[in-house]
């Protein structure tokens, strides 16, 4: 069936040469049927003529016989011409018989039938037209016809036939001659009537080649019948004749055949003739048709012929282009489906793989790239349903493509990833574009009374300048959107030095891989202290060392340790190291009990056997679970919230307590947090910093650490480095505090002599 769409037009093209095929042999045939059509009832025609002449001649032959006998016989009739009247009365019942005459043998009419004045008829041997034949009569025992001619006297075109007539001693009594009428002794043979055309049938004598007998209206009897045929056109029928059928002249007399052949006359005209030799009276007799007359009856069927092939040639076009049209429309379809998103409707993947040569090659100058990243729309099919996910996304599409120009494309790119490809290429207007982009994106979306909101990043690169390949373009407007995502509802272009920072997390990533086996990391610990002064903890913190990229901040590589996977892994040792480092201290300083706070990033957090895993390392390392303290951030909480208040809850029930990390810059909202079991509330270090001159950050800290009270929680206050916002903080009823006044993260040892030395200081 494949083979046969795929070979649509060739299947066509195979039925239609069969048809022309077809076609062809039938109109040869008709051809063939019809020329013979005509043959046939030429030569039929022909034997009729033949015959009919033959049997004319041979009944004048005997009327002439009958005559001859009575004159003969009755003597009255030499020289009654009333008589002789009676005689031609019967004689004249013949209606071909225009006269008859007595002649003597000098050629002078004694006596002529009709009431004529024979006195003014002419010596038959002065004529030129029957002087042969009056001379052959004298000759001749036998009825002898002589040529066609006009006779003047009775004004007719006649054929003579005479008789001389003996006594018994052979001598010429007289001679009898009879004129018959051309027109009514040939041209009855009613050959042409039911034709509405005619055959040109000419009786031509063989002695002389004259015409006796013509046909042909068109033809001016003078002409036709006083001058023998040209011999031109003789030798032409001649060769014509052998030519076809492959006898002499001779033979064709001799056995009268009847032959067809094609003949072309003087003129030059062609005509299909048949021909019959007449040995008895030596005649010619041939009927032919103008050949054009047997192609235009061709034609006409022909053309019968060939409005039904062009009819069913016409039907078969329509039904394979119908055919052709509808696997077209099927291919068409199934290249749309393939390179289309079948929710959105927009351009997929492999429509940009397939397409992109278009705005690459093109001999365009330029055009950017906008990526677009939906800020949490996990969230929404996770607490929605992907219904709810996919509505958004349709309507998410309508909107973008009511605010994109009509020459830019728009693909979706990933699940909720979107690639729009402009021709403007302007900074300001490509970050107004991205703009209007995220302020629809964001407008709330409802559905079924609920309200949706969704944030988006946009990433932007342009071509050429940022990369000639669509990967290289793809990868620099990725980078940018990874900027735009720290924030939130923004758009950055491509520049230099996120490529440097992207070439730099791509290292980091590269050398982080090996970065435990090599023992490349290690952790510290920073001091918090309690509004008493006393020691109430320490935060671990990890630290990396590594060969090549040196002393690398935590900041910049647990990111690049979550997207690339590793983050688990280093959770692990972050976990096992730490307790371990703070058992060996507090067992150095005598059994000493303080809390340890251990930073858990997302991926760590959402690890299915996280817990067990800390449980474990707790127990293995003999720690006391209520000694240890995890530190979790906002951003956790963009994640799948009904599985983190459970396991939050689960994690507390172990005794292990949840403190929430640089708190006040996220945008968890008081209502979550009510539902959240958080033990410790960290007020984020920005606001530390500016909190001594800064009236709005005094008010935040202040609200912040009224919310805590308000829900039961100690509020940690981070990156403490001046006695002036120790102070503050104090009389704002801070619990804890943290930061380079009281101490930097210190490696296990320093920690051990940190402890010690402010032990010391405090007793
Ligand atoms: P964080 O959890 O907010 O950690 C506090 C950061 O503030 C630490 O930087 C600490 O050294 C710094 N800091 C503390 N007091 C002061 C101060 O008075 N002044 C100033 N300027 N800085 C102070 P650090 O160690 O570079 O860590 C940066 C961030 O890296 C951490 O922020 C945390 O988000 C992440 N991090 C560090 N260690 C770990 C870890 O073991 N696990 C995880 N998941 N994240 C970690
Ligand atoms: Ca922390
Ligand atoms: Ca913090």
């Amino acid at each position: 069936m494949a083979l046969i769409k795929k070979n649509i037009w060739l299947i066509f093209y195979v039925f239609t040469l069969f048809f022309l095929i077809l076609f062809a042999t039938l109109s040869y045939l008709s051809w063939k049927n019809i020329y013979k059509d005509y043959q046939t009832t030429q030569e039929n025609m022909v034997k009729l003529i033949a015959d009919s002449t033959r049997s004319l001649f041979k009944t004048q032959e005997t009327i002439l016989n009958i005559v001859g006998n009575r004159f003969l016989e009755d003597e009255n009739y030499k020289n009654n011409p009333r008589a002789m009247t009676t005689l031609n009365a019967t004689l004249i019942d013949n209606p071909s018989i225009d006269a008859i005459a007595l002649v003597k043998p000098n050629g002078t009419m004694t006596f002529v039938s009709g009431g004529y004045d024979v006195t003014k008829f002419p010596n038959l041997l002065e004529q030129k037209a029957s002087r042969d034949s009056f001379l052959a009569t004298l000759q001749s025992t036998k009825m002898v016809f002589g040529r066609t001619y006009y006779f003047k006297p009775i004004e007719q075109w006649i054929t003579p036939i005479r008789k001389a007539i003996r006594d018994q001693n052979g001598h010429i009594v007289t001679i009898i001659t009879a004129a018959l009428r051309v027109k009514d002794s040939f041209g009855s043979f009613g050959v042409n009537s039911d034709k509405e055309y005619k055959h040109n049938i000419a009786i031509l004598r063989d002695e002389d080649f004259y015409f006796q007998y013509i046909s042909n209206d068109a033809i001016d009897n003078t002409v036709a019948y006083s001058a023998p045929m040209p011999l031109k056109e003789r030798e032409a029928i001649q060769n014509a004749i052998m030519k076809t059928h492959h006898f002499t002249m001779d033979q064709f007399r001799e056995h009268e055949y009847l032959v067809s052949f094609v003949n072309t006359d003087l003129s030059g005209k062609q005509f299909l003739t048949s021909l019959q030799y007449d040995k008895t009276y030596k005649l010619w007799i041939s009927a032919s048709i103008p050949l054009n007359i047997i192609i235009k009856d061709f034609l006409q069927r022909f053309s019968i012929y060939a409005t039904i092939f062009m009819f069913i040639s016409a039907i078969f076009f329509f039904l394979f282009r119908t055919i052709a049209k509808a696997d077209d429309k099927r291919n068409a379809d199934l290249i749309f489906q393939a390179t289309h998103d079948q929710l959105t409707n927009l351009p997929n993947r492999s429509y940009l793989q397939k397409n992109i040569n278009d705005w690459l090659y093109k001999d365009l100058p330029s055009f950017s790239i906008l990526y677009i990243d939906l800020d949490h729309f996990k969230n929404i099919n996770d607490n929605f349903g992907h219904q709810y996910g996919d509505y958004l996304l349709v309507e998410l599409s309508k909107r973008l493509k009511a605010v994109t120009p009509h020459d830019a494309t728009i693909v979706r790119h990933g699940g909720d990833e979107f690639v729009i490809f402009t021709y403007i290429t302007h900074d300001e207007n490509l970050l107004n574009l991205a703009n209007t982009i995220i302020e629809t994106i964001s407008q709330p979306y409802y559905i079924n009374q609920l309200t949706l909101i969704i944030g988006a990043s946009i990433g932007i690169s342009k071509y050429p300048d940022h990369g000639e390949s669509i990967d290289i373009l793809l990868r620099a407007a990725d980078i940018a959107m990874y900027e735009s995502k720290k924030v939130h509802n923004h758009a950055h272009i491509f520049h230099d030095t996120l490529q440097e920072s992207y070439l730099k997390n791509i290292k980091i990533e590269h050398e982080l891989r090996k970065a435990i086996e090599h023992d490349e990391l290690s952790m510290v610990y920073q001091p918090q202290i309690d509004h008493t002064g006393n020691i109430y903890g320490v935060e671990a913190l990890v630290r990396w060392q590594n060969s090549t990229l040196g002393m690398v901040p935590p900041d910049q590589f647990i990111s690049v340790a979550e997207t690339s996977g590793q983050m688990v892994k280093i959770g692990h040792f972050i976990i096992a190291r730490t307790l371990k480092e703070i058992k060996e201290v507090q067992t150095t300083l005598g059994g000493i009990h303080f809390q340890t706070s251990i930073n858990i990033s997302v991926r760590q957090f959402m690890e299915v056997a996280f817990l067990e895993q800390l449980l474990e390392a707790i127990k293995e390392n003999k720690m006391n679970q209520i000694a240890v303290t995890i530190e979790i951030t906002e951003n956790l909480l963009i994640e799948d919230i009904d599985y983190i208040i459970p396991l939050l809850n689960e994690i507390r029930k172990c005794g292990i307590q949840i403190s929430m990390d640089d708190f006040g810059t996220g945008y968890s909202s008081l209502n979550m947090l009510r539902k959240l079991p958080i033990d410790e509330l960290k007020i984020d270090k920005s606001f530390i910093d500016t909190i001594v001159e800064d009236e709005t950050a005094q008010t935040m800290v202040q609200n912040i650490i009224a919310i805590g009270k308000n829900f039961n929680m100690h509020v940690l206050a981070e990156g403490v480095e001046t006695k002036e916002q120790r102070a503050l903080l104090t009389s704002f009823r801070c619990d804890r505090f943290q930061g380079y006044y009281f101490a930097k993260p210190l490696c296990k040892n320093d920690l051990i002599a940190f402890f010690q030395k402010y032990q010391n200081e405090r007793t």
